[in-house]
């Protein structure tokens, strides 16, 4: 068949996984906790689907899930969404960002992408018929860098796909830099796609900056999370998307017909769960540990620690490390970690949409730290082993 994403083959997260189990390596790589969730939210799950929670749910979501999604967000970020109307419940924040995109994006329409970005959006942005324009990220401190987005805005300007805090880089949008872009983006019809699913992972005193905490922002953005990374249950596929009235109208027009709505008991339980806060406040603070420690482990060693204030990943830039390995290229490198030194982890130029946007190949690769504590130990025993 004539392909509609022909450049693409398989996740370089399902690559490097399945590399990392082949050799047996501790998997740093694709982002997830190798631990479990807490027990209090599994027992919410199991009691919802025992007390007849198995059937389809409403299109946008269980009702009590959406009340405590829009209660999260006024109480964090002070901006109240509908209950009825503002909030839908995906299949995770990779079908929410598709939906939304699916939902705006006219062909021949511009999407905005600051690179490095994770790496489904831009072919989403080719299945919704729209142009994928990349514009860098500042390439050593990750910020956004508003006079290239401004230079890059046109008539054809649809959406702009933001991240914060941000994979693979772990930088972290500060409240100026909100205020810059909603000042860049008055007097445009320009939507925002605000990818937000590290929101509850943010260190060292700093606030995670959403879109919703400025009206004008929230006006025109999708806000996308996802409870797989605030709960450590990546394999539940549950996140969800907040938006005003309008737009959420034309993404419940997509949604219906995608997936019409996310399985019941997860829902339920994820809604019974929610009204402790405890486990969501504190989860910078469990992470930050998991941050220190990671980083402590690599200090002293040829691996140049990027800074990581906030996500579950952490970059190094490896071009210390004693020759061939210095000269790599990045997914070479990770190749050979995970062959040679049973570590996996992901190459930085995965997240770029061709290697010219790098600007220059990259040294750098991504570890994640969303891992038990003798995990972390035992990967930074065989990296500090390297020659
Ligand atoms: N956006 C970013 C930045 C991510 O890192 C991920 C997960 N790796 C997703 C979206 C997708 O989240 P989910 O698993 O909820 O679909
Ligand atoms: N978001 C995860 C990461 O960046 C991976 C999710 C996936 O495998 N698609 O590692």
């Amino acid at each position: 068949v004539a392909s509609r994403l022909p450049q693409l083959g398989t996740t370089v997260f399902s690559v490097m996984s399945a590399l990392a189990q082949q050799h047996g390596a501790v998997n740093l790589g694709q982002g997830f906790p190798d631990f479990e969730g807490d027990p209090a939210l599994l027992d919410a799950v199991d009691r919802a689907m025992r007390s007849g929670h198995n059937q389809y749910p409403p299109m946008p979501g269980a009702p009590a899930l959406r009340q405590a999604i829009a209660a999260k967000i006024e109480t964090l970020y002070g901006h109240r969404y509908d209950v009825d109307r503002e909030i839908t419940v995906t299949a995770g924040a990779t079908q929410g960002i598709l939906t939304a995109l699916l939902a705006v994006v006219h062909p021949g329409d511009e999407v905005i992408v600051l690179e490095p970005a994770y790496d489904s959006y831009g072919p989403n942005i080719t299945l919704a018929g729209g142009t994928m324009v990349p514009v860098p990220l500042d390439p050593h401190t990750f910020r956004p860098d508003f006079e290239r987005i401004r230079a890059a805005l046109t008539p054809r300007t649809r959406v702009l796909m933001i991240n914060t805090p941000h994979n693979p880089s772990g930088n972290v949008w500060t409240a100026d830099e909100m205020r810059q872009l909603a000042q860049l983006l008055d007097g445009t019809d320009v939507l925002v796609v605000s990818d937000e699913v590290y929101e509850h992972m943010v260190y060292d005193g700093q606030q995670h900056q959403s879109v919703a905490r400025l009206p004008a922002l929230a006006a025109r953005s999708f806000v996308v999370s996802s409870f797989g990374k605030t709960y450590h249950v990546t394999g539940w596929k549950v996140g969800f998307v907040a938006a005003p009235a309008p737009l959420m109208a034309e993404f419940r027009k997509v949604h219906q017909y995608n997936v019409f709505t996310v399985n019941s008991p997860m829902q339920v339980g994820l809604a019974a769960y929610m009204a402790d806060p405890a486990p969501y406040l504190g989860l910078s603070d469990f992470y930050q540990r998991k941050r220190d420690r990671f980083r402590a482990g690599l200090a002293g060693t040829p691996f140049k620690l990027l800074p990581c204030p906030g996500s579950y990943f952490q970059c190094v830039d490896y071009s210390g490390l004693p020759a061939p390995l210095a000269g790599m290229d990045d997914m070479a490198l990770c190749q050979w970690l995970t062959r040679e030194a049973g570590v996996a982890a992901i190459p930085m130029s995965a997240f770029y949409s061709t290697p010219a946007s790098t600007g220059g190949r990259p040294s750098i690769i991504r570890f994640c730290f969303a891992k038990k504590d003798e995990t972390l130990d035992l990967a930074l025993d065989r990296l500090r082993k390297l020659p």
